[in-house]
């Protein structure tokens, strides 16, 4: 009642109910500038090169122009966040713009960091160049290592500053304003279901998941009881294939609250995520999580089920068989023993199942987080190890070794041990290893974006020097691949980066 008459109605923060989302209107940007497009995703929307680098692309994709009958909409979610109910948060930086079919596929293209909508709560609904960067370059990586995540179509500059921090000195540091234009089938999360059933609104609860289940799962058939245990056995699936797929490639996501985790298994919102170095379940990139650690690397697993546990919860209603909820439940834990062992299993180049596997698993686990040892360097070497005379495994990990003088001879004697218990266990195997060999290094990747890479493309970028994030972009898209040019990418994170840890917003 006491808005002026030009406030913009539409994308005023509010709580929004018996809606599942919101129109709004993209903000407008001063001076917009293409940085990246990802020809992947271009061609995966049916899009052309010229396309792409027209004017009305780059209009399209920095909020500046809005296609003809297309209506773009924020969506209400809720969520759990930190083991805590948080009640509606909704997309409060990201704009669903329109869906794409191409190739009998469907895309929805959303901007994130297009300025305020409903529910940007306190927040300004816009996103600074170094989260952009880091959120463009993952989602394309990860989907190149063959882990399910939501795409990056472009990466823009606004042209405007953006306040996050201020300096020690007391002044406001701004910084350079962007937009990544993600794409994904759907933009759908837990936290999408669990808004209805916190509001006790059975009837939306119901026509989500209707639509979900028709346009996502429609394999699945009619809606019915039995339908919706399916549709949440599915979903109980795929959200551990996308967690055991992170375990593999050392993803730690970070911030896996319920309202980022995606109804159909994909890796979605990269804010403080990273990478392993040196492989420790208790590592979380996580700065604001550094006490209590809830989302380190070994517990992504846990954490997947508590989620879903929380969706659980949300489908209740509609469900109505708490018994057969649970079983799919306690499934999640029983094959996520199953898939982790097989998962570890193709890390060490094992093609047969053998009793003693898990032992040899979990005692790697434990030898390697003796002294920092980084992950990626080590299991891509570890291909490199021949279970004859010829090959002393210490000497073909050794540049795995953050600190090699920290290996006393107690420690190398584990070491010497699994390598002895390893070559026994390759003589059951039947191939050749060279065989072996090019198998695992289709499992272990050899590029990852490490932590100080995308801090490196950062610092250039905000120095308008914006190279750097093509040649990581172009060196991800093969990260199983030798690549001997690249190799300085094939390295241990430098010292200085030690304590550097991406941000979130
Ligand atoms: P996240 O931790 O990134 O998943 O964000 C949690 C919630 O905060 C989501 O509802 C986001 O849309 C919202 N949010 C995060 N950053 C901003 C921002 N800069 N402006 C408005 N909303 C934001
Ligand atoms: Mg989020
Ligand atoms: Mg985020």
């Amino acid at each position: 009642t006491h808005l002026p008459a030009d406030a913009n109605l539409e994308n005023s923060r509010r709580q929004v109910t018996e809606a599942c989302f919101s129109y709004v209107t993209p903000k407008q940007t001063s001076h917009p500038e293409l940085l990246h497009v990802s020809p992947e995703m271009r061609d995966n929307l049916g899009l052309t090169e010229d396309d792409v680098t027209s004017e009305e692309f780059l209009k399209v994709v920095t909020g500046n122009k809005v296609l003809e009958n297309t209506t773009p909409y924020a969506m209400c979610y809720a969520g759990h966040q930190f083991g805590n109910w948080a009640g509606q948060l909704g997309d409060g930086r990201a704009i669903n713009l329109f869906e794409v079919e191409h190739n009998k596929k469907n895309w929805v293209v959303q901007l994130k960091g297009a300025g305020e909508t409903p529910y940007s709560r306190t927040a300004d609904g816009l996103a600074v160049l170094r989260s952009s960067i880091r959120e463009y370059l993952c989602s394309e990586a990860m989907h190149h290592l063959g882990v399910p995540t939501t795409r990056a179509l472009s990466l823009a500059l606004t042209g405007d500053k953006v306040l996050r921090d201020v300096m020690y000195n007391g002044n406001p540091d701004y910084e350079k304003g962007a937009i990544v234009s993600r794409v994904s089938p759907s933009f759908l999360r837990f936290g999408s279901y669990e808004v209805f059933a916190a509001r006790q609104d059975h009837k939306n609860l119901k026509t989500v998941v209707d639509f979900t289940i028709q346009e996502h799962f429609p394999h699945l058939g009619a809606p019915s009881k039995a339908t919706y245990i399916q549709f949440f056995d599915e979903v109980c699936t795929r959200t551990l294939e996308m967690i055991i797929h992170w375990q593999r490639v050392g993803f730690v996501h970070g911030v896996m609250n319920t309202d980022n985790m995606s109804i159909l298994g994909l890796t979605i919102d990269y804010g403080p995520y990273g990478w392993l170095e040196g492989f420790d379940f208790g590592w979380t990139p996580n700065t604001t999580d550094s006490q209590h650690k809830r989302y380190r690397y070994g517990n992504q697993p846990n954490m997947g089920l508590w989620n879903l546990y929380q969706l659980a919860n949300a489908l209740y209603p509609l469900i109505e068989d708490a018994k057969a909820m649970e079983a799919v439940l306690e499934k999640y834990t029983t094959d996520f023993e199953l898939q982790s062992l097989k998962m570890m299993r193709s890390k060490l180049g094992l093609q047969l199942e053998n009793a003693s596997d898990i032992s040899l698993v979990k005692d790697l686990e434990d030898v390697l987080q003796l002294t920092e040892t980084d992950m990626t360097i080590f299991f891509r070497n570890l291909s490199n190890f021949k279970n004859d005379s010829s090959s002393d495994g210490l000497s073909i990990v050794q540049e795995a070794f953050y600190n090699p003088t920290d290996l006393s001879d107690k420690i190398r004697q584990q070491w010497h041990g699994w390598f002895e218990r390893y070559a026994e266990r390759l003589l059951a195997e039947s191939i050749l290893h060279s065989e072996r060999k090019s198998v695992m290094d289709t499992v272990n990747p050899k590029y990852v974006l490490r932590n100080y890479m995308a801090q490196l493309a950062i610092d250039k970028a905000d120095h308008g020097d914006y190279t750097l994030i093509d040649e990581l972009f172009q060196l991800l898209k093969h990260p199983y691949a030798e690549q001997p040019e690249h190799q300085q990418w094939f390295t241990k994170r430098p010292e200085w980066a030690r304590h550097k840890v991406g941000c979130s917003m």
